[in-house]
């Protein structure tokens, strides 16, 4: 089963994510963490893509693209995938179809995680995770049950995004609704879409998510 959780930034999908590779057996690509991991190791696409993700836009779909054929033929995603993060552009859409279509797989879902842009500011400039096991946390929403303690680890590392700050999280909505929203009628129109609240708490989220799955339907 390949899906993608499509939704503007700070709608949950990477918290989403995590918890469907363990309960479907699946396979968590998120081009975000490729590009951190690219730009941490200093690489020739971590060095191109370092000041575009600061000033939060959008890297070009010619990197992302590669970078997504490549990841997906990898043995570990045979059983299939969850993608976060990608595709953002018609572009990285279209060119996504054609590489299912050239490998004989297919696009099971696309799932919307619909969440109103003035509480994303919130969401994302509060949060934070762990540096040793990458567990997601949230200044006022979720914080470790023991202070500077990741409740899955014990580390006492926590990190923050760069591009978590107020300025650059309105400049990666922008982007959102300019380059990445045109993506929910492409994938509409091929009846793929289903939406689920994404305001909604993240245990209620997963249930409507696994509700998708298991019976191939939610509200559209
Ligand atoms: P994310 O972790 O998904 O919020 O991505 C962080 C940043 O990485 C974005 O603001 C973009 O600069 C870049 N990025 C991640 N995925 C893509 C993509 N599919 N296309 C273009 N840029 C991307």
């Amino acid at each position: 089963m390949n899906l993608i959780l499509l939704g503007p930034p700070g709608a949950g999908k990477g918290t989403q994510a995590k918890r469907l590779e363990d309960a479907c057996n699946l396979v968590q690509l998120s081009t975000g963490d490729m590009l951190r991991a690219a730009v941490e190791s200093e690489s020739e696409i971590g060095q191109q893509a370092k000041s575009i993700m600061e000033r939060g836009e959008l890297v070009s779909d010619a990197i992302m693209i590669a970078m997504i054929r490549d990841r997906i033929q990898e043995v570990d995603c045979l059983n299939g995938f969850i993608l976060d993060g990608f595709p953002r552009t018609t572009a990285q859409a279209e060119a996504l179809d054609n590489m299912l279509a050239d490998m004989n797989a297919n696009l099971n879902h696309v799932i919307e995680m619909k969440v109103e842009d003035a509480i994303l500011v919130d969401r994302i400039s509060g949060r934070f995770s762990c540096s040793n096991c990458g567990a997601g946390y949230h200044d006022t929403f979720q914080k470790p049950v023991v202070e500077n303690v990741c409740d899955n680890c014990g580390s006492t590392e926590f990190s923050r995004r760069k591009d978590d700050n107020a300025e650059t999280v309105a400049l990666r909505l922008e982007a959102y609704h300019a380059q990445t929203a045109p993506l929910l009628p492409y994938y509409d129109a091929q009846g793929r879409l289903t939406r689920v609240d994404g305001m909604a708490g993240i245990d209620e989220v997963t249930r409507q998510i696994m509700s998708i799955i298991e019976t191939g339907s939610w509200l559209t």
